[in-house]
């Protein structure tokens, strides 16, 4: 099963992801963790991507396509994935689909977690990531069991400088200028669906569920 999870930043995506990827036994691929831990091993892609992701802007495609292409050429991705903030532009998708095809291969949902605009700045600024694992919580809707610390690695937990209300607003633009299209193009070709966000966590998850199953 190919899964794609489209939405705004903080419409829950990973949060989602990461339970259907143990549901299923596929792998979740998010370009945003990946980058964060190029980040912090200080690698010359953690060093380029840096000043994009910090401004709420995204990293060039070019430096996110083959990297993902390549990703999904591992052993572990033979049953399927799930990606989560990839695809974020018409080339990524573009990009993606030539791959697929090439191996006769095709995207089988494009699951849009829905959130309007207002609930995510809320979302967001209450959004806690773990510096060890990338583990997410929230500090209302999700809390750890310890306030600042990660439930699977016992590392601290942190807001994210791109979590920011300032930078959120940004990125919100970029989401619908740039990534919004998505949605028609998985629709064409019969992939998408829309799933209500703003409901609580296991009623989105059993909502994607239903679909999967
Ligand atoms: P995304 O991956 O789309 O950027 P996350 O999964 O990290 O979003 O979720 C953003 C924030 O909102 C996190 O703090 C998460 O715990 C919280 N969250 C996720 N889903 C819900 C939900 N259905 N209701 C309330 N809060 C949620
Ligand atoms: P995320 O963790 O998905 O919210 O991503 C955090 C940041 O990483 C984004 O704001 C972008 O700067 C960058 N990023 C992640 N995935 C992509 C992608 N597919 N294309 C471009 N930039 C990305």
């Amino acid at each position: 099963m190919k899964i794609i999870m489209l939405g705004a930043p903080g419409a829950g995506k990973g949060t989602q992801a990461k339970m259907l990827a143990d549901r299923y036994g596929i792998p979740h691929i998010s370009t945003g963790d990946i980058f964060r831990a190029n980040i912090k091993n200080n690698t010359e892609l953690g060093q380029k991507a840096k000043g994009f992701m910090d401004k709420g802007l995204l990293v060039p495609d070019e430096l996110v396509v083959d990297l993902v292409i390549d990703r999904i050429k591992n052993a572990d991705c033979m049953r399927g994935f799930i990606f989560d903030g990839f695809p974020r532009t018409v080339p990524q998708a573009e990009a993606l689909t030539y791959a697929l095809n090439n191996q006769n291969e095709k995207i089988d949902y494009a699951i849009e977690v829905e959130v309007p605009d207002e609930n995510i700045i809320e979302r967001m600024g209450g959004r806690r990531a773990c510096v060890g694992c990338g583990a997410t919580y929230h500090v209302v809707f999700n809390a750890p069991k310890v306030e600042g610390i990660c439930d699977h690695c016992g590392e601290k937990l942190i807001l994210r400088d791109d979590d920011k209300p300032e930078t959120v607003k940004d990125r919100l633009k970029v989401y619908h200028d740039q990534t919004q299209p998505l949605i028609d193009f998985y629709a064409e070709k019969g992939a998408h669906v829309r799933i209500d966000g703003t409901q609580d966590i296991m009623k989105v998850f059993e909502d994607i569920t239903k679909i999967l199953d």
